[in-house]
């Protein structure tokens, strides 16, 4: 997808109630690259298996509320490539996450607005007639990814009895695990 048409006016998407729906090449996401780049064992070969991760499904809608309030929907699915902290092979991680957001620019009296009262659903986005979408998707994976992410079942006998040779991150592992 040409990355320029993910740059969005906020307002009059919310406003003509529009829908969009696509894909997103993990490469077109240099932040999250990096961020899933540094859960790696070895940096030296993780590039070309970090490149391999899927496709990040988004959709979004816009909404203009019946009190005129404008909205946007954004629906996240990805499965990315990372590495599990625990025993350090790689592993997916799937995130299906669906965020809601109120645009307005009243940050500061918002406590003093009507709609205080679900202000806890809604994140704060101000009005922007160039909103990128990839950035604020980006900024939702990272702000969404475990800080040591692992895989779910416990990974962490194999990795004892995978080591008849010394393994390098031992100390790592030691680290993380305290
Ligand atoms: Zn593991």
């Amino acid at each position: 997808m040409n990355s320029q048409s993910l740059i969005i006016d906020n307002v009059a998407f919310a406003k003509r109630g529009e829908r969009l729906n696509g894909q997103i090449a993990i490469a077109s996401c240099q932040r999250l690259l990096v961020f899933l780049q540094s859960k790696a064992p070895d940096l030296s070969n993780s590039s070309s298996y970090i490149l391999a991760t899927r496709d990040i499904g988004f959709s979004l809608v816009g909404e203009l509320d019946a009190l005129g309030r404008y909205f946007l929907h954004l629906n996240l699915d990805a499965q990315l490539n990372t590495y599990c902290q625990r025993c350090l092979d790689s592993m997916v991680l799937g995130l299906k996450l669906d965020f809601h957001y109120l645009i307005s620019d009243k940050v500061a009296g918002l406590a003093e607005d009507a709609f205080v009262d679900d202000s806890d659903d809604f994140d704060l986005q101000e009005p922007n007639q160039s909103m990128n979408l990839i950035s604020l998707i980006e900024d939702e994976l990272i702000m969404a990814m475990p800080i040591a992410p692992a895989h779910e079942f416990d990974c962490s006998k194999l990795a004892m009895q995978a080591g008849d040779k010394p393994n390098p991150f031992a100390v790592l592992k030691g680290l993380i695990k305290s």
